[in-house]
């Protein structure tokens, strides 16, 4: 398909799309409504291992108000027009900022970027879509609250809303950021307003600190789904502790990662660490610094003896953990003998904070910027790794034991291996669980590579979940496959939910497998 086409919606008559763009430009005024491909260009730009093609717009809307969104949806509903939900649209290695599918209309909702409210003394913020945590950092700066944000690591130009609603993770003990979410306000399909929790009672002062409301829990129903358009959405922020103590743990060989792992867990789950503490293998903590090629020009997996000489050079572990304390100096120093007392009774880990840590290699600055809500873009680092711009998220989930991570990090290395790529991976521990990152990282400008990339992505997926092993976000190439391998009864029941709340399927098509 050539960009120079004009390209419709499925299913929709270039008379009606023709009749509803007029209808979105009387409410947006038309420098609002994008339809050149020139200023569409930014919203068809992929990184995964799919075709270009599949994923171009039709056109970009961008309202300002939940009015106009409302006004949007009812015009997209008469003339069966799909739209795709971005907020700051930065879903880097998920399916960016382009459509779920060729010929969806993009709802950005970037202009939307008002920060209705910061409470400092209950700790919490109400705000619209567009809002960046750059946006709100600045504001707490500004204002000298002492609050403290939950960055993913891409968070200068990313935003709250869309990361959580993509139920996204960042590195503070406020990491797994759906939990920290409260009360909604949410456009459905045929244009009504809901508001969800306390929000449905007005003048509520509790929209954001209760998050159950009354009757059924909805809040997850739009999480992940095409269910409706948020527009409003409350979340908790933390306190700035007085003292905060970040630290790294080194270990040197690929199995120790079953001892961090069930060293961790009791640390993690009893709150003695209280973060979402990451554990970092070699090729990710050299990545964001260092070019696959300084060390391998091979087009097959990067072999051991070149991950020793990285190791050796950089002054980097084969896994790298990183966390911290956080609390009184008192608190800290009873919290860091414990975990001194954890980590250095098998005598195989290198146990560091403050200067000693800073010298080491790897990330230590930038991982103590983010577990303390800071922004950097440090990461961005590991598109250089092997260059290209090809970057698939592959994130299964793990029990934080032991026995599971080097399960999983054998198999993925299995796989990886067999397609020749690297395994550039973390692990991001939550309470009980584990994010198992995988940055499927490749060269887009070459198709044989890309198509190799595509298969290799595709055969994790199956793979992992033969041995129970669900991934707990994926790309747009993706979503499909993934959610085939959550079974059919969840399926239907996410089916059911779709026919009730948007009966012509303009929301989202697609997006996490769910359709009409
Ligand atoms: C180097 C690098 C590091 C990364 N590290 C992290 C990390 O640490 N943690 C992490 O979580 N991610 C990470 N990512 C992935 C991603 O970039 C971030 O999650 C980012 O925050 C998502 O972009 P966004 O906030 O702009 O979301 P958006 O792109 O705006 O939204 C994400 C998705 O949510 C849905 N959505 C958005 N807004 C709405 C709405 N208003 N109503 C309904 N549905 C909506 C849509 O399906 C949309 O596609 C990383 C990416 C890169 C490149």
């Amino acid at each position: 398909m050539s960009t120079n086409e004009r390209i419709l919606p499925k299913g929709v008559s270039e008379t009606d799309f023709d009749a509803a763009l007029d209808r979105f430009r009387e409410t947006l005024g038309a420098e609002q409504v994008l339809i050149d491909s020139d200023r569409l260009a930014p919203y068809s730009k992929i990184m995964m291992a799919g075709d270009r093609d599949d994923y171009i717009p039709s056109a970009a809307v961008l309202p300002t108000s939940t009015e106009e969104v409302q006004a949007i949806v009812r015009v997209c509903n008469e003339y069966r027009i799909p739209i795709w939900t971005i907020s700051t649209g930065k879903n880097l290695g998920y399916g960016s900022a382009a459509p779920g599918e060729t010929g969806q209309v993009i709802l950005d909702l970037h202009r939307m970027n008002r920060i209705l409210d910061v409470d400092p003394d209950v700790c919490t913020a109400l705000l619209e879509p567009g809002v960046t945590y750059q946006q709100l950092y600045d504001y707490i700066k500004e204002n000298d609250l002492k609050l403290w944000l939950d960055p993913p690591a891409p968070s200068a130009i990313a935003g709250p809303v869309g990361n959580t609603l993509d139920r996204g993770v960042g590195y503070t003990p406020y990491g797994e950021h759906f939990m920290f979410q409260c009360g909604m306000e949410v456009v459905l399909a045929n244009g009504e307003v809901v508001r969800t929790g306390m929000g449905g009672i007005e003048n509520s002062s509790s929209w954001q600190v209760f998050k159950w409301g009354y009757g059924p829990y909805i809040d997850g129903l739009f999480t992940q789904s095409n269910y409706g358009i948020v527009t409003k959405m409350g979340l908790w922020l933390m306190p700035e502790p007085p003292a905060y103590r970040p630290f790294l743990i080194q270990y040197q060989n690929p199995e120790d990662i079953e001892e961090i792992v069930e060293v961790l867990r009791p640390l993690r789950i009893a709150q003695i660490i209280p973060n979402a503490v990451v554990i970092v293998h070699t090729l990710w903590d050299a990545g964001t610094h260092v070019t696959r090629k300084e060390y391998y020009d091979g087009s097959d997996s990067i072999p051991r003896e070149a991950i020793e000489r990285i190791k050796a050079d950089e002054g980097i572990g084969e896994w790298n953990v990183y966390a911290a304390l956080y609390g009184t100096p008192e608190q800290i120093e009873v919290n860091w003998k414990i975990v001194e007392q954890a980590f250095g009774a098998s005598g195989k880990a290198k146990i560091m904070y403050g200067e000693e840590a800073e010298k080491r290699g790897g990330g230590f600055s930038y991982r103590s910027a983010l577990m303390k809500g800071d922004m950097n873009l440090q990461e961005f680092g590991l598109y250089n790794w092997r260059g290209g711009g090809g970057s698939m998220w592959f994130a299964p989930v793990s029990q934080a034991k032991g026995s599971e991570t080097k399960d999983q990090t054998e198999l993925a290395q299995r796989i990886l291996g067999k397609y020749g790529f690297d395994y550039v991976a973390e692990y991001i521990v939550g309470w009980r669980d584990m994010h198992h990152v995988i940055d499927l990282l490749y060269n887009r400008e070459d198709p044989e590579e890309t198509q190799r990339a595509h298969d290799c992505f595709a055969e994790l997926i199956d793979e992992f979940a033969k041995r129970g092993y669900g991934l707990y976000r994926t790309n747009t190439e993706f979503m499909e496959q993934v959610a085939g391998t959550f079974g059919e009864p969840l399926r239907e029941v996410h089916r059911t939910l779709k026919r009730a709340l948007d009966p012509n399927g303009i929301l989202s098509p697609g997006k996490s497998g769910i359709r009409l």
